[in-house]
């Protein structure tokens, strides 16, 4: 285990305000050897969780690629199997625990196989080392602090048939220029910060991503207008809490400037997320609320509607604040969407507080909603908190609020019934290849029919039926077209 680099939990806890982020331009420089290693090699990288952990996806895709390998649909054609895991909650941790297992049987078949775990798994120091000793079909693991070692680390695996296991725990730079290959080619996530300093109480990400790290406004920008003059249609800018924006940078910028500039590049459809409420300005509502292209679908995550329940998660704000926020955005924002997360059975959560999310949720009538147990995440306070609600007392709570939130978006739905709205194709739909799927500006899924439309467009559909989670529609553009 010696030449192993375990991550380490004192570290990953290290904030320092006299911290300054590096920023470290163009990192993966292949050696002639590394240019080669891939050639005739196949892999298949497995993203879980969220956009961030996409973004990077694509990053080691982009590497990989330049090493000479090839992409593969199905992982039984792979020689290198890469799992870039999720840590928020721990049936997320048991599905790729199960996949390594699953794994075993294919390293039988071919002992040269590659298998790779990465992202914020690998940062967890107790996960770390027990995927490395429980695990010994894992030849590689690296996490989101050296995705650039990514070629060195294959190198020493394929040339010196040894493990490669090099997890940093760091505060974190910021890193430019790294290959890329886009999962979409007409809506594309642009990373504007990494790292979280909130360190809500249930929450690994401070731990597993590091301090919180704007990049400059002018690297966001180019990539931004890069993509726009590649032809793309929707941006989002993505951060474990946007809000926060330049803080870090003290160079004067924030979120709703930032906002404001990349939408006067003149992109088509311009999102963001995730916000956090502590953090959200009127300054941001303004530039919403004022441009045509900044759409109006906002992710509000509430996760309790109980002040003392928010205490104890560190989440710095009160329900009345959520409230006021609420009010203000949906008073400003026309035909604005919102959505949120939730988490019921936080420790020690009595019937009551969990009755205050309730009615949170029958005052905002969310237009859609993740809820969750709380799933106890090691090294996390609110993992070491006493807890005497019961797994049954948490899945019935659960199961009452996910009806809850059910009824609403279903409301919400059915109010579109008739509307005629902007959809940006996405392709075929997942449930019937003979339909076309796509999003409203508001971030509703809708299924349509149409003759025309192709992946990309932005055309007109109106709604024909709502439903919980989706829309179904028919394609009125060209009819529009024609009363126009
Ligand atoms: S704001 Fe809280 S919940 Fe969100 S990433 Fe940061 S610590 Fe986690």
């Amino acid at each position: 285990m010696s030449e192993f680099r375990l991550p380490d939990e004192k570290q990953a806890r290290i904030r320092s305000s006299s911290f300054r982020t590096e920023i470290v331009r163009d990192p993966v420089v292949l050696s002639e050897e590394q240019k080669i290693l891939g050639n005739g090699l196949n892999y298949f990288v497995s993203t879980y969780g969220c956009q961030a952990n996409v973004r990077d996806g694509e990053v080691i895709c982009g590497i990989l690629e330049q090493m000479g390998f090839k992409a593969v649909e199905d992982m039984a054609l792979a020689d290198l199997i890469i799992l870039n895991t999720c840590a928020i909650r721990e049936n997320a941790e048991n599905k790729v625990v199960g996949e390594l297992g699953f794994l075993q049987a294919y390293k039988r078949r071919n002992p040269r196989l590659i298998i790779g775990v990465c992202g914020c798994m690998a940062q967890e120091p107790q996960m770390a080392r027990r995927i490395v000793e429980k695990h010994p079909v894992v030849d590689l693991m690296f996490g989101t602090h050296n995705i650039h070692r990514l070629p060195a680390l294959l190198q020493n695996i394929i040339v010196n048939d040894q493990r490669s296991i090099e997890v940093l725990s760091q505060q974190g730079s910021i890193f430019e220029g790294m290959p890329t290959i886009r999962s979409s080619r007409h809506k594309a996530f642009v990373n504007i910060m990494d790292g979280c300093d909130k360190f809500c109480t249930y929450c690994i990400v401070p731990y597993t991503r590091g301090q919180q790290r704007s990049r400059l406004k002018e690297d966001v920008l180019k990539e931004c207008r890069q993509l726009i003059d590649a032809g793309y249609k929707e941006i989002t800018l993505i951060g474990q809490n946007v809000n926060a924006y330049g803080k870090d940078l003290k160079m004067g910028y924030d979120f709703a400037g930032l906002l404001n500039e990349v939408a006067d590049l003149g992109i088509a459809r311009l999102r963001f997320t995730t916000s956090h409420p502590w953090d959200f300005t009127d300054e941001m509502i303004n530039a919403i609320a004022s441009r045509e292209n900044i759409m109006p679908f906002i992710h509000l995550p509430l996760q309790s509607g109980n002040d003392e329940i928010l205490k104890r998660m560190g989440r710095r704000y009160t329900r009345e604040q959520y409230l006021d926020l609420y009010d203000r955005i949906v008073s400003r924002v026309s035909d604005v969407a919102v959505s949120t997360d939730i988490i019921v059975g936080f420790p020690n959560e009595t019937r009551q507080q969990f009755e205050d999310t309730l009615s949170v949720v029958d005052y905002c009538k969310y237009d859609n909603a993740y809820s969750f147990i709380f799933s106890p995440r090691e090294s996390t306070p609110a993992a070491r908190m006493e807890d005497n609600v019961s797994l049954q007392e948490k899945k019935e709570r659960l199961a009452e609020l996910n009806g809850r939130l059910g009824e609403y978006s279903k409301m919400r739905n059915k109010q579109c019934e008739g509307k005629v709205y902007d959809v940006l194709v996405d392709g075929v739909s997942k449930t019937d290849s003979s339909v076309m799927s796509g999003y409203t500006r508001q971030q509703k899924l809708v299924n349509f029919r149409s003759e025309k439309a192709r992946v990309g467009d932005i055309i007109n559909v109106r709604i024909t039926e709502g439903m919980k989670n989706s829309l179904n529609g028919i394609d009125v553009s060209e009819k529009r077209a024609e009363n126009e």
